[in-house]
């Protein structure tokens, strides 16, 4: 079987990237070994969505106001930034269908290996078939193997993954408060510990961890009981909410892109760390449109490719670097230090209209103004990336 473009993974990143690749009139293919699998994510927020050019209003079960930041004594600040929490499984048949429809063949196969021939790209699959391609894209997730087979090194910080444990929860009334929540602190070192209601019985809580090992269940464990207290007043009996499914995986939000092209082969989405939903799927967007019209230029070579590269540091590096940064000078604060800043900081005004970079200027401004001994470390982390 011979395609301009395969897309090796259904992930939120690739799916863009199919549809992105079959609309420039590439042949292209896009492969998962379980179709019938969902990715994980499941909620975002209004203004990563638009940044992203994604709809997501069509797929939202539940609308939130904003966020809930809690500190590991109890205190709170709240930011309004409205945000939904999607029907995954709608919003993800949705983009299938969309690349199938810009005519990109979908095949449900495993992936074994790849490597270069003479005249492009092999993928062996274990159905025992064989794709020949100009161009692969790799978009298996976080624990994707392919590209680093061929040796390349897809993250700049792979130890930094956050693993992650979420469970999707039924009681009375719990999906229908009106802000996410993030919890930080050691109930979730490096990371957060998140409540996401999804409208009327149902939520999600789950925990994000940092350079804790990949099983984190025992940080879950304590965040339910922490929760359950919390909750205590406003949804009685919480403690006898029914689990009705558990979620696990790689988030790889303070990692960083390391090599994301090379001859023939280009990566995106959670094999590439570029974490969180709207944003891997604007990267797959990117890469999908540069390795269509390269496959139909007969120009797979890394220079060609580094178009897709450079255009995502252009639009989004920033971003990430600023994230790594932040998180990097979270995970360097002792409880007692993030308890004192969310007590300065109450009151603040830590999200304005606008732009990135008057975004980025306010918190940091914010934050300053409210602990002027986290300069110097976030400034290091910033310079460190
Ligand atoms: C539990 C959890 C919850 C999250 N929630 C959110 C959220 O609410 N909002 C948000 O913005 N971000 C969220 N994230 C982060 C976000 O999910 C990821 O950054 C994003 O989904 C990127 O996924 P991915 O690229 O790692 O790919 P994945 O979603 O892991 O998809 C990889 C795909 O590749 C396929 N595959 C893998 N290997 C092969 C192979 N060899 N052959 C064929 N197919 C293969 C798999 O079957 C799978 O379909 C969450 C992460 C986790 C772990």
């Amino acid at each position: 079987m011979k395609f301009d473009v395969a897309v090796v993974g259904a992930s939120p990143a690739g799916l863009s990237a199919a549809a992105s690749s079959a609309r420039t009139d590439a042949r292209t293919v896009l492969i998962d070994r379980d179709l019938t699998s969902v990715p994980n994510a499941n909620t975002i927020f209004e203004g990563m969505a638009s940044a992203a050019c994604l709809n997501v209003e069509p797929f939202s079960i539940h609308q939130v106001r904003g966020m809930r930041l809690i500190s590991p004594s109890g205190h709170s600040l709240e930011i309004d930034a409205g945000g939904h929490f999607l029907d995954r499984k709608g919003f993800y048949a949705h983009y299938l269908n969309s690349a199938a429809d810009y005519g990109a063949e979908i095949i449900e196969s495993e992936v074994r290996s790849v490597s270069r021939s003479a005249d492009g790209m092999e993928l062996f699959l274990s159905t025992g078939d064989v794709i020949d391609a100009r161009i692969v894209i790799d978009a298996a997730g976080v624990d994707s193997q392919l590209a680093s087979s061929l040796g390349i090194k897809t993250m700049r910080h792979p130890d930094d993954v956050a693993w992650a444990i979420e469970v999707d929860v039924r009681h009375p009334g719990i999906g229908e408060e009106d802000r996410f929540e993030y919890w930080v602190g050691s109930i979730a070192p490096g990371w957060k510990a998140t409540f996401s209601p999804a409208g009327e019985d149902m939520a999600t809580l789950g925990v994000f961890v940092r350079r804790h090992g990949r099983d984190v269940q025992r940080f879950l464990e304590t965040f339910l009981k922490k929760f359950i207290s919390r909750r205590a007043g406003s949804h009685p009996g919480l403690e006898r909410m029914r689990i009705l499914g558990t979620r696990r995986g790689g988030d790889p939000i303070a990692v960083l892109p390391g090599r994301i092209v090379d001859d023939g082969i280009m990566v995106t989405g959670g094999a590439a760390a570029q974490s969180g939903l709207a944003y891997s799927m604007r990267a797959g967007e990117i890469c999908g449109d540069v390795a269509g019209r390269a496959a139909l230029e007969r120009d797979p070579s890394r220079e060609r490719l580094s178009e897709y590269s450079r255009r995502w540091w252009r639009e989004l590096g920033f971003e990430y670097i600023l994230g790594r940064a932040s998180l990097e000078r979270l995970r360097s604060m002792s409880d007692d230090e993030i308890d004192r800043l969310f007590i300065s900081l109450s009151g603040r005004n830590l999200l304005v209209p606008g732009g990135l970079w008057r975004k980025s200027a306010n918190a940091a401004f914010q934050l300053t103004k409210a602990m002027p001994s986290m300069l110097p470390r976030f400034l290091l982390n910033l310079l460190r990336f």
